[in-house]
């Protein structure tokens, strides 16, 4: 068996982005962020069960792609851990996973309104944005993915996109970096509300798909800019 040590300086990093999604308004007592282990590429890190904001490099665990911790302690962990182990599993580009419950994304997950690009910040939603129901997997349920079989559905939904929604519950979102996913997550929120408000104002012009892969491309080298104005919001320089 493999020693379970988590590299310090990613787990402080974990932490760091965990306290960041609760203070840009991503989540709230719930909702997740997790790294790829750069020790072990079949294993991810994330945040004993606690609220993301409260979390420090001490709360950090590690996990298998199936979801078991490596070193439990007794440690209480979150249910949906299963939609990160599979997403690992499915996408080797992925090194980081967000999933969160923000507010203003739920109406694109349960009316026919396809969240799409509306400004050059959040050109990465300019692919396909799909929708995991799991009710079309698994029947009534209480919405969460709670097992394997429920992650590698979700993962399957999600493709090879950047975001996916989840009805009636949340969203995923995925980054080459753990800066690109809480980026993501921040700014697929930022949309949806910008997004619902211009509907109310009359018909949308949405980025094109050529902005939108320019404006991605931009931002994408650009987004530690962001960040750093987030870490330090938390007292950390990220
Ligand atoms: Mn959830």
């Amino acid at each position: 068996m493999a020693k379970a040590a988590i590299d310090v300086k990613q787990a402080a990093a974990l932490a760091v982005a965990n306290r960041i999604l609760y203070n840009e308004g991503v989540v709230d007592g719930f909702g997740h962020v997790s790294v790829r282990d750069a020790r072990h590429a079949d294993r991810f890190l994330l945040a004993r069960s606690m609220a993301p904001g409260l979390v420090t490099p001490k709360d950090i665990m590690q996990f298998d792609l199936a979801g078991m911790a490596i070193e439990p302690r007794g440690r209480a962990v979150y249910l949906e851990r299963f939609i990160h182990g599979s997403i690992y599993k499915a996408r080797p580009d992925v090194m980081a996973v967000v999933h969160s419950h923000s507010p203003s994304i739920i109406p694109f997950g349960i009316t026919p309104q396809k969240l799409r690009p509306v400004y050059h910040m959040s050109g990465f939603l300019g692919d396909d944005v799909p929708i995991f129901d799991i009710h079309e997997v698994a029947g009534d349920t209480d919405l969460l993915v709670s097992s394997v079989a429920l992650g590698d559905a979700l993962a399957r939904a999600l493709g090879g996109n950047i975001v996916a929604l989840m009805r009636g519950h949340g969203s995923v979102a995925a980054g080459q970096t753990l800066q690109h996913a809480v980026y993501r997550a921040v700014y697929a929120e930022i949309n949806a509300r910008l997004q619902s408000e211009a509907l109310k104002l009359g018909p949308v012009k949405y980025l094109t798909p050529g902005e939108a892969r320019a404006t991605k491309a931009t931002l994408d080298k650009a987004l530690s800019r962001a960040y750093e104005l987030w870490a330090r919001r938390v007292g950390t320089k990220g």
